[in-house]
């Protein structure tokens, strides 16, 4: 863990600015109320999420709807700087992923679920997968000047849920573990109303407040399946090379339920 002040440090790298806060709000609420380090990054800054508005102008909304989310939370803040659509795993974007992550020095690392409802999702679970393993390598470089730190180690690395658990063809993916969020809920649900350009976007066209009552139900949907009122789901990346111990399991041990190996 950090020497400076061990505390873990926890990153949430994910697609678009709202995403964390939808598929992994509660638990990083769990892990602050722990003392735990927290970091969000996203790829993009959310430039198509409008009809309405420039890309321009929804960078810069989106960008400040992120930041406060993240300030709401307590959470450091970064974005990679790529654009909505064109999130692909190449070498340009991983020296870029990597300069972000090792700004943070993260101990562990929580992305997009491999498969998932859009490529942008799958591709930033592939370049955050490559970039924790890259992180640690010395001679990995970037371009950044100066360079960022080379981390300690290769962190420990996470997965959440597909959005509505379900990948690109419908079929359910079932996480390892399930976390309670019911007394979280709220502040996950203050957390995304930061998202207010997404919120108003969805509440004109639907006729009601479905961004933030989406959320819910999925939440609850979780919570059926293990016995909490809300909950999210995780997986742990076991592929060689990284951590195999349980760092979040074990820090939420009294608000896990880990799921059976077959269903
Ligand atoms: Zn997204």
């Amino acid at each position: 863990m950090n020497q400076k002040t061990q505390a873990p440090r926890l990153l949430a790298a994910m697609s678009h600015p709202d995403d964390v806060e939808i598929l992994i709000g509660g638990t990083l609420f769990h892990l602050k109320d722990l003392g735990w380090e927290l970091g969000i990054v996203t790829m993009t800054r959310g430039d198509c999420g409008s009809t309405t508005h420039s890309k321009e102008e929804i960078s810069r909304i989106r960008y400040q709807e992120a930041k406060a989310g993240a300030d709401y939370l307590g959470a450091w803040y970064a974005c990679v700087g790529l654009s909505d659509v064109e999130i692909f795993a190449n070498a340009e974007n991983l020296r870029r992923v990597v300069e972000t992550l090792r700004a943070f020095d993260p101990d562990i690392v929580i992305t997009h679920s491999p498969v998932d409802y859009m490529l942008d999702h799958e591709e930033t679970s592939r370049l955050v997968r490559a970039a924790t393993f890259a992180i640690a390598m010395p001679l990995y470089q970037t371009r950044q000047v100066p360079p960022t730190p080379i981390a300690r180690t290769t962190p420990a690395l996470y997965y959440a849920d597909p959005v509505e658990g379900m990948d690109s063809m419908g079929q359910r993916m079932w996480p390892q573990f399930y976390v309670d969020i019911t007394k979280q809920l709220d502040q996950k649900r203050r957390m995304l109303r930061c998202h207010e350009s997404q919120r108003g976007w969805l509440r004109d066209h639907h006729g009601i407040d479905e961004y933030l009552d989406r959320m819910t139900i999925w939440a609850a949907r979780y919570g059926g399946e293990c016995g909490f009122a809300y909950a999210e789901g995780l997986r742990q990346h076991l592929g060689h090379g990284y951590k195999h111990e349980r760092l979040l399991q074990t820090a939420l041990s009294s608000y896990v339920h880990i799921r059976e190996a077959k269903r």
